[in-house]
């Protein structure tokens, strides 16, 4: 039951404003409904930001994930190795592939995979990784890369968390979607994540041939460039060379994009100042786990999990809602949902740190558009719980 007068606070929302509404209406009066001149603006926006070559905007994260898998090559035979702590489309698109996902144990530090871990999940049949920046926290990408390179592994940054993170490695700063030690990189501009398209999502690469291969993916395989077809047969001529998808995604989404993006840089320090906040109102609270930010990486902070040590998660969650928190979990470990244990044999205790992770994990309000009292209001309902159910 719902006790408190405070207004209902989200874990995480869009800031939609009249500029972004003017942006859209002005794209809806043009004569382009579907894909037109701003998808590719919109693109090349998104990979300047990053620092790579290509991007190819698509209707969702899902969908990106997706064209990235079949773009990598994946097929039947092949095995693909992610993290258990994602939501479920970091799996799902090896499925759609017809490939087979194989979890490897997170780092129970960074919540991300741990690369030792992917070491032990390699076999003959490995084609490709799938690590996933958590909360926004980058992967340690470096040593990934290595253990793919010595081996022809295509790896896919699922980056729906990391848009604007960063790490360094030998003296160079990368930033997440450069694909400096990766093939693609995807992001989703779902509401909830750093910018939205309502629903939305991207693939960078700096690979031209994989580049041309999700162009063709997005849109049923089919190519109307003349320099790219086999035949030519006059004006109304095109060719399906591959077995492609409806995943375009539309221009007055694009026209919603592009203003976000201008934004993203204030949306990225306004959720570090929130969690600095976090970070001094937690910092005595014994009951806490905070989240750890790796060294030489700048966290692009999409969600802010607390750990709780030795109070029931179930009894947390439940006084934190009576609280008017919108607090939730992220994530039910991949391996341990029902399809995924009834599918492939996975059971309770095969990834160890993930369990554990998963039974003490709460993702508390974390957006832009919170309120420095919301803000307060959040730190002093965690503290109060804390008490309350320590008592
Ligand atoms: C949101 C999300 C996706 C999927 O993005 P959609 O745009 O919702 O399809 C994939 N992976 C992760 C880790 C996500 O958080």
């Amino acid at each position: 039951m719902n006790t408190s007068t405070q207004a209902f606070i989200p874990y995480g929302t869009q800031w939609i404003t009249d500029e972004d509404i003017s942006a859209v209406v002005e794209a809806l009066r043009s004569p382009w409904m579907t894909q037109g001149p701003l998808v590719e603006i919109f693109e090349k926006a998104v990979a300047d930001y990053c620092g790579a070559r290509y991007a190819v905007a698509v209707a969702n994260g899902t969908a990106a994930l997706h064209i990235a898998a079949l773009a990598a090559g994946f097929g039947p035979g092949d095995e693909v190795i992610t993290s258990p702590i994602t939501f479920v489309a970091s799996a799902n698109c090896v499925l759609y592939a017809g490939a087979q996902p194989v979890f490897a144990d997170i780092d129970p530090a960074t919540y991300c995979i741990d690369p030792q871990a992917v070491l032990g999940k390699l076999s003959p049949a490995t084609k490709g990784l799938i690590p996933v920046h958590f909360a926004g926290q980058p992967c340690d990408m470096p040593a990934l890369h290595n253990v793919a390179k010595e081996r022809g592994l295509m790896i896919i940054e699922d980056a729906a968390h990391a848009i604007g993170a960063s790490y360094d490695h030998q003296g160079n700063t990368y930033r997440v979607g450069s694909c400096a030690h990766s093939d693609m990189t995807i992001f989703s501009f779902h509401p909830v994540k750093h910018i939205t398209t309502g629903e939305g999502g991207i693939v960078t690469t700096n690979d031209e041939t994989i580049y041309k291969k999700l162009l063709l993916l997005r849109s049923h395989g089919i190519t109307r460039n003349p320099d790219q077809m086999t035949l030519n047969e006059g004006p109304w001529y095109y060719e399906m060379q591959d077995l492609g998808y409806n995943y375009r995604i539309t221009d007055f989404q694009c026209a919603l994009g592009l203003k976000q993006l201008e934004r993203l840089d204030d949306f990225l320090d306004r959720r570090w100042q929130i969690v600095r906040a976090y970070e001094n109102g937690f910092a005595t609270e014994e009951e806490l786990i905070l989240p750890y930010v790796a060294p030489s990486t700048i966290s692009a902070f999409h969600l802010y999990v607390l750990q709780f040590k030795t109070l029931s998660r179930l009894d947390v969650y439940n006084r934190l809602r009576e609280k008017n928190l919108g607090v939730n979990v992220h994530y039910i470990p991949v391996h341990l949902q029902p399809y995924y244990m009834q599918s492939f044999g996975y059971e309770k205790g095969d990834y160890p740190h993930a369990e554990d992770y998963y039974s003490r994990a709460i993702t508390i309000p974390l957006y832009p558009r919170m309120s420095d009292e919301d803000v307060t209001y959040v730190i002093q309902a965690v503290k109060e719980t804390i008490r309350e159910l320590s008592a």
